[in-house]
């Protein structure tokens, strides 16, 4: 039977990331899809700084960047066509080391990731493989894989993470309901690929609250363009995705003429979260464990988010570096920072879905009054290893640029870095010094003054996931925020 130290279930944007910061940290992954090659269809369009942030960890930027898009603004616009909300993106470089809002093709991100994943020998494919029968004991779990081109074959690992969708089979096998955040509702999604010659169609993306049909449209990258049309009480969905309905639809800005359907199909938006990220050796990350209305874009990002935090801690568990318990802190700590980007999504949704002509016409006054409704969210990890330490920790850290031009994270992909004052460790006991040492953690003095200026400190624990362990005015500060690693064997000092 082939053992591994983990098996991630499902090769989606968030398993293929997933395998490969596991396999890059030096363990045995096999990686399982029940489809041969990626999704071919586009679905996610944006991604935002902290996304790319991972995408560059995982190793997949350089093949990703060639293919974004600048994201320059979304615009909210009334049943009369007058402006309500203008949210414009800056399209420099920012505080993560990549803009803060892409534009991006699903497909292409995927081949991104795997084309990453591929160059790791300690990291085998099983695609056209459908796993089931999935039981988790005390040493492992064994599991079932079934393709058509080979009979049935029995896995063993250490470890399983379910990075397989909204049906997630091993969300079932964990034996874990979903949370409801809020109304499920259903949108047609249509992308077309515009002729070369189709008419000018507005930039960015435009949410036009019209209480007679909410419409969303998104200028995605190259030819193609997005609309999502939310379904109404009595649509059916079936006659709503035919071609006559879609043209009929988007004909204030398309014909069939100008563009071709790529595709067309009534989606349901949810709003939820898994009980349960975690029993025994089954883990979930990315859509297995929560899905979000599209409204902020932020569903694979958040996906993104969950591989960043969970592989450096199941990497460490494996190897014995850490006590099994931090794996609770995947979930203590996503959870509460997912359910921030929810609840956002379904506040701009609400304001975008509202379908009553009176309270629409009190909306539209509302944010004419006050239009500053939208912002970035930045919600701080929830309880974890940032103890009782108060923001800066457990927030996101900035991906400032070294002095040599690189990006801060290449200097230490996907590991710790301390980011310090010249000087500021040279009296740091040796002690110290051996538990960053087994941290693997990367010391970097005299860059990004500006940055830990503005944190109000000298020195900054970033952990691979680039949040913040804590920050540190003086080496006593310093050692204190290490004795929040979660090393198994450490020394007194730090325990
Ligand atoms: C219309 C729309 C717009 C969106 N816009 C955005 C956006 O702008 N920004 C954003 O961040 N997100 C967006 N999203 C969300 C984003 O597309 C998803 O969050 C993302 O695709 C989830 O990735 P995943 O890898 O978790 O799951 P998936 O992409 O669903 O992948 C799951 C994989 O698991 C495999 N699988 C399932 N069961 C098994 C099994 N038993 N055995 C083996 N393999 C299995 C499947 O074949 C599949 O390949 C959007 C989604 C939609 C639908």
């Amino acid at each position: 039977m082939e053992t591994y130290d983990v098996a991630v279930i499902g090769l989606g944007p968030i398993g293929a990331a997933l395998s490969t910061l596991l396999a890059r940290s030096g363990l045995r992954v096999a990686a399982f899809d029940a489809f041969d090659g990626p999704y071919s269809l586009p679905r996610a369009t944006h991604l935002d700084g902290e996304a790319l942030r991972i995408i560059q960890n995982v190793g997949a930027s350089e093949r990703l960047e060639p293919t974004l898009g600048i994201y320059t603004r979304m615009r909210f616009i009334n049943a009369d066509g007058d402006l309500l909300i203008d949210w414009p993106r800056s399209i420099e470089e920012g505080w993560q080391g990549w803009r803060d809002s892409n534009r991006f093709h699903q497909p292409a991100l995927e081949a991104s990731l795997r084309g990453a994943a591929e160059q790791y020998s300690d990291l085998d494919f099983y695609l056209g493989s459908r796993v089931d029968s999935i039981s988790s004991d005390e040493d492992g779990v064994t599991f079932v894989a079934t393709s058509q081109s080979r009979p049935a074959q029995t896995f063993r690992a250490l470890y399983v993470v379910g990075c397989d969708g909204a049906n997630s089979t091993v969300r079932a096998a964990i034996g874990s309901e979903l949370r409801s955040l809020g109304k499920p509702e259903q949108w047609l999604v249509v992308d077309l690929i515009m002729n070369e010659d189709g008419p000018d169609l507005p930039e960015g993306t435009v949410q036009y609250c019209n209480p007679i049909r909410p419409i969303t449209y998104i200028e995605a990258v190259g030819a193609r363009r997005r609309w999502e049309v939310m379904l109404l009480p009595g649509d059916d969905a079936a006659s709503f995705a035919e071609p006559d309905s879609v043209w009929s639809l988007l004909s204030p800005w398309v014909t069939s003429d100008d563009a071709e359907i790529e595709r067309s199909v009534v989606y349901t938006f949810r709003s939820v979260v898994a009980q349960q990220w975690r029993r025994e050796r089954l883990l979930l990350a990315g859509d297995a464990t929560h899905q979000t209305p599209p409204f902020l874009g932020q569903g694979l990002c958040a996906g993104l988010r969950d591989t960043a935090n969970l592989a450096w801690k199941l990497n460490w568990v494996i190897k014995g570096l850490a006590d099994e318990s931090l794996l609770d802190t995947y979930q203590s700590e996503m959870e509460p920072h997912v359910t921030a980007y929810i609840l956002e999504a379904n506040r701009i949704g609400a304001i975008i879905q509202e379908r009553d002509a009176e309270k629409a016409h009190q909306r539209d006054e509302t944010l004419r009054r006050s239009p500053q409704v939208l912002k970035s969210v930045r919600p701080l990890l929830g309880p974890g290893l940032a103890g009782d330490a108060s923001e800066p920790a457990a927030s996101l850290s900035a991906q400032p640029r070294l002095a040599d031009g690189r990006r801060l994270d290449e200097a230490a992909p996907y590991g710790f870095i301390l980011l310090c004052e010249r000087g500021f460790t040279t009296a740091a006991s040796p002690t110290l010094k051996d538990v960053w040492e087994r941290t693997g953690l990367t010391v970097i003095e005299g860059e990004a003054a500006a940055w830990l200026e503005s944190l109000g400190s000298k020195a900054a624990i970033i952990r691979p996931d680039r949040y913040i362990l804590g920050v540190a005015s003086d080496l006593t500060e310093l050692e204190a925020i290490t004795a929040r690693i979660p090393l198994t064997l450490r020394d007194s000092l730090c325990n």
